[in-house]
């Protein structure tokens, strides 16, 4: 690879290394691609350029196609997911035992059926994610990691990584290379899917609130997101949880006001992990989920994405039970996915624990968590598995293939971090968006594709706690 050549050399030079990373950070601070810094998460004062790669990774354009197509697909079956209640009572029936978090967005899913609410308009911005299964003689397998369902990012302020990327092909004397890393278009897109939700709700006035984090260290990203919406005369608001718990009420046809305001659409950016929330806040999830407000995700669109039902969706039959008549659908789904095992009680749990003691690094163990660093790898399963071995507090887990993925040399560039040339692996995203009116889907969209990267010594991933980088592909 030309980029590795030419990193293998620029690694000897001091002097040129340096300059080298300088100009890259100068062109990503004035390209924008930028975040508030960790030690002050809630001022823009000083901001700082967001953890990336010195140069694109090359990635194979087939898998990005591939993962492109097969997009709609997983919007459409998360779609039909959070509609299916006997679904998800079944598929989580063990994990709302044991995991206290499902628990209470399985609660919530219940009251909101039982209360009989229907909002006619439901919006999904997800992101499906995917390692490249390294299968011998330059031959790889898409295999899916994991379906995010609420509070995605990977779009905003990154969307402009790949003009950096040009440009340091360029300035590294790479032409043709430039040619074969496209622009990224997220941000309009996902945000367009927000704008198309609003327009259904149908309230020239009302707003879209941002549900925000305490350490608002992404603002910079929903700035983004709001700056396509107020172009289109789409007021936003941002609001924290606890903002909401003061200043939100029901009217008697259940519109949600914040602030005076009415909510056409209230938006998770937080939300996604059991410290997001107090007592309080959860009231507030109930109140928001109630509402006729749209919901970004709703209450079942976020247990769609849980690790339990990514597993649940892998068993005979099940997919086909959602693509009954579609047999091609079935198999462009399935053939992303990796082997996933349950560990509920019973025999067949028993059999994936007694398999991952016997196999620990061929495998990974998952807890129904998001946002990085949760997930368990080699000898962490045994200890845990043979802690949990006949309890039932094992159903909050499931077990996955570890996959196996292929490796290049690349820089990673993030504040603190000495420079070095390292091996590293990546993880494909591919963003959707869809939007559900009175029963029928108005908007469906495989938006794009993102790239993360990370030393190969890292098991976990994720950009937020410091393991990934941002990253774009370059084809190849
Ligand atoms: P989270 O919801 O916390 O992001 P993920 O399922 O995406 O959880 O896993 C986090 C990280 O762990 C991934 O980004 C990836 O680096 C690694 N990982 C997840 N699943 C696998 C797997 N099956 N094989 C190898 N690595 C994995
Ligand atoms: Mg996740």
């Amino acid at each position: 690879m030309a980029t590795e050549v030419f990193l293998q050399q620029l690694i000897t030079n001091p002097d040129k290394l340096n300059s080298f990373v300088d100009e890259a950070k100068d062109w990503a601070l004035h390209h924008g691609v930028i975040q508030r810094t960790c030690e002050t998460p809630n001022s823009s004062e000083v901001v700082t350029y967001i953890p990336f790669t010195l140069f694109p990774t090359p990635v194979p354009e087939a898998a990005i196609l591939q993962a492109m197509a097969v997009q709609t697909h997983f919007n459409t079956l998360v779609d039909k997911i959070s509609q299916d209640s006997g679904f998800l009572e079944e598929a989580l029936a063990g994990t709302v035992q044991a995991d206290d978090f499902t628990a209470r967005l399985f609660g919530i899913y219940r009251q909101i059926e039982q209360e009989g609410l229907k909002q006619s308009i439901t919006l999904s911005l997800n992101r499906s994610d995917y390692m490249l299964d390294e299968g011998g003689r330059g031959t790889y397998f898409l295999k899916q990691t994991e379906i995010n369902t609420i509070a995605v990012g990977s779009f905003g302020t990154t969307d402009s990584l790949p003009a950096v990327h040009r440009h340091m092909l360029e300035s590294a004397g790479l032409w043709e290379e430039t040619e074969r890393v496209k622009d990224a278009n997220n941000t309009p897109r996902m945000s367009a899917a927000l704008a198309k939700a609003w327009e259904l709700y149908g309230q020239q006035k009302a707003v879209i609130l941002f549900l925000v984090e305490e350490l608002q260290i992404s603002q910079l990203t929903h700035r983004c997101i709001e700056r396509v919406l107020w172009k289109r005369k789409i007021p936003a608001i941002r609001r924290k949880f606890e903002e909401v718990s003061r200043q939100a009420s029901l009217d008697s046809d259940k519109r949600l006001f914040v602030d005076g305001l009415e909510v056409a659409v209230v938006y998770y950016r937080y939300g996604y992990m059991p410290d997001n929330y107090t007592e309080e806040s959860w009231d507030t999830r109930l109140l928001m989920e109630r509402s006729l407000a749209v919901k970004c995700p709703d209450i079942g669109t976020h247990l769609a994405g849980t690790k339990k039902v990514q597993q649940a969706l892998s068993q005979p039959g099940v997919l086909e039970r959602f693509f009954p008549n579609q047999p091609q659908v079935v198999e462009q789904i399935r053939g992303t996915f990796t082997g996933l095992y349950t560990l509920d009680m019973g025999p067949e749990g028993d059999q994936t624990v007694a398999m991952a003691l016997a196999n620990p690094d061929k495998f990974v163990l998952k807890p129904q968590r998001e946002g990085g660093g949760n997930n368990y790898f080699g000898e962490d399963i045994v200890r845990v598995l043979t802690e949990l071995k006949n309890d039932k507090m094992r159903a909050a887990y499931i077990l996955m293939d570890r996959i196996q993925p292929r490796t290049q040399q690349n820089i990673l560039l993030r504040r603190g971090l000495p420079l070095s040339l390292n091996t590293v692996s990546y993880e494909i995203g591919v963003l959707g968006a869809y939007v559900r009116h009175d029963g029928e889907i108005v908007l469906n969209e495989a938006v794009g594709p993102i790239l993360r990267t990370k030393h190969v010594e890292q098991n976990d991933g994720g950009v937020s706690n410091g393991v990934s980088v941002c990253d774009t592909p370059l084809l190849i």
